[in-house]
């Protein structure tokens, strides 16, 4: 799959619900008005479509949410995802989750042949992290993080940075990171959904962020790449990576090489514009994949050059209605 400007499509991440058991202040509000369940497709339709995309040349598959790990029976979706990696027709099955439920399922993800996961932690301290998700237990998460190191998986901690919540732990994470061999990536706040406050207050620029902490450590641009947007750097004092996603301050649209699904079967060709294809009607309108493969190829033929974030209080810091759980982080 080539778009318009020439960038392969290979990577697709795929929301598998709209529905968490935390409400992290940056993502949600507390009342969430979810999806009814007969608008998300099935564990099986998911495998439809998401095989699919393997065939027309997707190496690289997400699964994230919402909270996947909280929807029901959700390993046999990768129980069934996995024979694409056993027949080489994919490179990787990966999952981005909140960790809550790792515990649970740590092991079993990496009998589905999962090797690596994302796990999303903004802070070390119990009563910041319980305010953070507004319900969710510091305690359990680290449990799930114990449980996914002894099951063998590699571990990337994402870490929002957030102007007056996180940024004096930065260094605390970063040391903690190295002691534990996770690698840490810092996200800046893009401005999704409607969150019930104001992000500009927020919103912390990583450039910001990277210059404070050359006060204190040595970091030296690594050339390591994940074929994600993140840019990463060495840090001399842990010997560990730390990378940087920057959609505010440094656009990486040029490289982009991924779209995603959302539980309902839209398929948005990039996360910050508001263009969408509605994959469920033709996967649902037959039996063949004939239609989902055209529509598959008039979504690619239309994936815009990039997005244009801003955070302007104008609009109340929201350039996009769609919340990141849509989406998918
Ligand atoms: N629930 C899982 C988790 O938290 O990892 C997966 C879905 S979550 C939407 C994926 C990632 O998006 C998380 O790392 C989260 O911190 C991040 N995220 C959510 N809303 C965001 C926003 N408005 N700006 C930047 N990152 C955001
Ligand atoms: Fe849930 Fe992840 Fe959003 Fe937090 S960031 S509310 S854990 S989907």
């Amino acid at each position: 799959m080539i778009d318009p400007f020439g960038r392969a499509i290979s990577y697709l991440r795929v929301s598998v619900t709209d529905r968490c058991d935390f409400r992290c202040h940056y993502c949600m509000t507390e009342e969430m008005a979810f999806l009814p369940k007969s608008d998300v497709l099935s564990l099986e339709e998911l495998d439809r479509v998401c095989s699919a995309f393997v065939h027309k040349g997707v190496r690289k598959l997400r699964i994230t949410g919402g909270e996947p790990l909280v929807r029901r029976n959700i390993i046999s979706l990768f129980q069934a995802l996995s024979r694409h990696l056993k027949s080489g027709g994919l490179d990787e099955l990966t999952l981005t989750t909140n960790g809550s439920q790792l515990a649970r399922f740590a092991l079993q993800l990496v009998d589905c042949g999962v090797e690596r996961i994302n796990v999303s932690i903004d802070t070390l301290d119990p009563d910041k992290f319980r305010l953070i998700t507004r319900r969710g237990d510091l305690a359990q998460v680290l449990e799930g993080l114990t449980a996914a190191k002894k099951a063998g998986l590699a571990v990337k901690i994402n870490t929002v940075a957030l102007r007056n919540f996180n940024e004096d732990e930065f260094e605390h994470l970063i040391q903690w990171c190295g002691d534990q061999g996770y690698d840490l990536t810092f996200i800046e706040t893009m401005p999704m959904g409607d969150i019930g406050g104001d992000r500009v207050d927020q919103y912390l620029p990583l450039s910001e962020v990277r210059l404070r902490l050359e006060q204190s450590l040595t970091l030296t641009d690594s050339t390591h790449r994940t074929g994600g947007p993140a840019r990463y750097v060495t840090v001399a004092e842990t010997g560990g990576r730390v990378g940087f996603i920057t959609p505010l301050t440094h656009n990486f649209c040029e490289s982009c090489n991924r779209v995603r699904l959302t539980c309902t079967g839209t398929l948005f060709m990039c996360l910050g514009q508001d263009d969408a294809a509605d994959l469920r009607q033709p996967l649902r309108a037959s039996d063949s994949d004939m239609p989902l493969i055209a529509a598959i190829d008039a979504a690619i033929a239309r994936k815009p050059k990039g997005h244009d974030f801003i955070i302007e209080r104008a609009r109340g810091g929201a350039a996009l209605a769609r919340h990141m759980s849509v989406t998918g982080g």
